[in-house]
């Protein structure tokens, strides 16, 4: 969708789309190229300098998101479906995705009209206006777990501030990203605003890194492509917000309420296949309880029933492609071969709906020690390390002992524990006697080498505005030189 019109790609090539429970093909996509994100950056900087959406009324803004989400909302079960088909997630929380993606263009249909300069008197009798500015044409790159929602926290802040945009959604899952550029014109988003190209990483993500007119580049995705995107704006001089991966621990002390603690856990760790950016994928528990809230856990990890996402009593889909399923499966066999025990999951029987597609079962991991590989790296599937800890200290110490910093989780009934966690846990996001809720109210985001900048609430839109100081003097001008 370039300049407001569904285009063919210059090189006429197209990519297959898989559905990640049974391996079927079943639709194409444009295979984008370093010349059509060029043909996008133009008409989006076309449309920021032409000022029929960056100089609209921040009113009509709001409007035209609102729009933009009640059409989404009217859609919802198509995108829903169409969700499902592309990524694998169960219809149900495809269903929550497109729902929060709604509520995120609620939120910042809201936000339109509040995002306010500020002025002040200044030394020198002068007086100061700071002006909040779109900051221009924003290039965005997603991910393929929450293909729209996470796009969504992307594209609504930027919208919203009056940026132009051209996003590049991941190849493995555009669809609903196309669908929604479609809605978003038809409620009003003018042609060149809201310009979406599909394509992989290497000829259409980097050429968006590395085109000269992006003002603003926003990420999210793995870390080892978050660094070549850094390296490319590096290059431009031009910022950049990243919003990388995590290896989150999730702390249940002994004084935690453990059938809430291990449904938080399951929850924390199972979601969307444990293909979640901020899963709770560290469980470090305390000695007292931890026989027994390990045997809930695996009790509850076996009951989750892993079906084909179309049906609706899935509770976990497939994993997004055989490469990602390879990964994950590596790691397990890693996380044994270094001491951990498998108490259950693994790779599913090859049977029935498995045969299949992308399937890998509810993993538990217990005895995983910090050296171990699985309890520092990503795994990205349903794969969940328990390590034990004896005093609070030690706690706080295994939670912090990663490169990451996404998010954290602590069960406890002792506010004195629940503060101490918030106040020491190196992480962009803490949850008390909760796991996994990201309401766009408020800000998302990483420490350490999970990212920089933040998704969600007000502060999304710092990313995409720049602040302009504006010096009037109030007396005549006072000449230095003199004469
Ligand atoms: P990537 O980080 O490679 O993908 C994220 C986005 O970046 C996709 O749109 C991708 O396109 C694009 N991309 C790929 N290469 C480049 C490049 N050189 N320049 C610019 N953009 C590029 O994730 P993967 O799919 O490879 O997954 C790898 C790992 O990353 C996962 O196993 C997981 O650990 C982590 N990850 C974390 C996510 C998060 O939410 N924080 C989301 C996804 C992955 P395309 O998909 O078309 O290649």
């Amino acid at each position: 969708m370039i300049d407001g019109r569904v285009v063919s790609p210059s090189t006429g090539a197209t990519l297959p789309v898989e559905d990640p429970a049974t391996g079927e093909i079943f639709a194409q996509i444009p295979a984008g190229s370093p010349e059509d994100i060029d043909r996008a950056v133009r008409a989006a900087r076309a449309s920021f300098t032409a000022g029929t959406w960056s100089r609209a009324d921040p009113a009509h803004r709001g409007r035209v998101l609102w729009a933009f989400a009640r059409a989404i909302r009217d859609e919802a079960e198509a995108l829903a479906w169409l969700e499902t088909r592309d990524s694998g997630k169960p219809i149900a929380e495809a269903r929550a995705d497109i729902v929060g993606t709604a509520e995120i263009l609620e939120y910042y249909a809201g936000l339109a009209s509040q995002v306010f300069g500020q002025t002040t008197r200044v030394p020198g009798n002068s007086f100061a206006t700071v002006i909040r500015e779109p900051a221009g044409v924003v290039g965005q790159i997603t991910p393929w777990n929450f293909p729209l929602y996470v796009g969504a926290w992307k594209f609504a802040p930027a919208l919203c501030s009056g940026c132009s945009v051209v996003l590049k959604p991941s190849e493995l899952t555009s669809l609903t990203m196309l669908a929604a550029a479609e809605l978003a014109l038809a409620a009003g988003v003018p042609p060149g605003v809201f310009n979406v190209v599909c394509g992989t990483g290497a000829e259409a993500g980097a050429p968006l890194a590395e085109h000269r007119d992006v003002d603003v580049l926003a990420f999210t995705g793995g870390a080892v492509t978050g660094r070549k995107v850094l390296h490319a704006r590096a290059d431009r001089l031009r910022p950049t917000q990243l919003e990388l991966g995590g290896k989150s621990p999730n702390i249940v002390f002994d004084d935690a309420d453990l059938e809430r603690a291990s449904a938080g856990a399951a929850f924390g760790i199972f979601y969307n296949q444990g293909e979640n950016c901020n899963a709770g994928s560290r469980l470090l528990v305390q000695a007292g309880i931890y026989e027994r809230f390990v045997a809930r856990l695996v009790e509850r990890a076996q009951a989750i029933r892993v079906l084909p996402p179309l049906d609706e009593r899935s509770q976990m889909g497939a994993l997004i492609s055989a490469a990602h399923l390879r990964k994950v499966a590596g790691y397990v066999d890693v996380g044994i071969l270094e001491g951990a025990t498998l108490l259950c999951g693994g790779p599913p029987p090859a049977e029935g709906h498995f045969t299949r597609g992308h399937w890998y079962l509810p993993t538990v991991l217990a005895d995983v020690k910090p050296e171990h590989r699985v309890f520092q790296e990503e795994i990205f599937g349903p794969v969940v390390t328990v390590t034990k800890f004896t005093e609070d200290d030690e706690a706080i110490a295994l939670a912090n002992a990663t490169e990451f910093g996404l998010a954290a989780g602590a069960w406890t009934s002792s506010v004195q524990r629940a503060l101490r966690c918030s106040q020491e846990l190196q992480s962009g996001y803490v949850w008390i006697n909760n796991y996994n809720p990201t309401p766009v109210e408020v800000p998302f985001g990483g420490v350490k080498s999970s990212g920089f900048g933040r998704d969600c609430g007000p502060q999304a839109v710092d990313t995409y505005t720049t602040w302009k100081t504006v010096l009037w003097a109030l007396s005549p001008f006072d000449d230095w030189y003199k004469q």
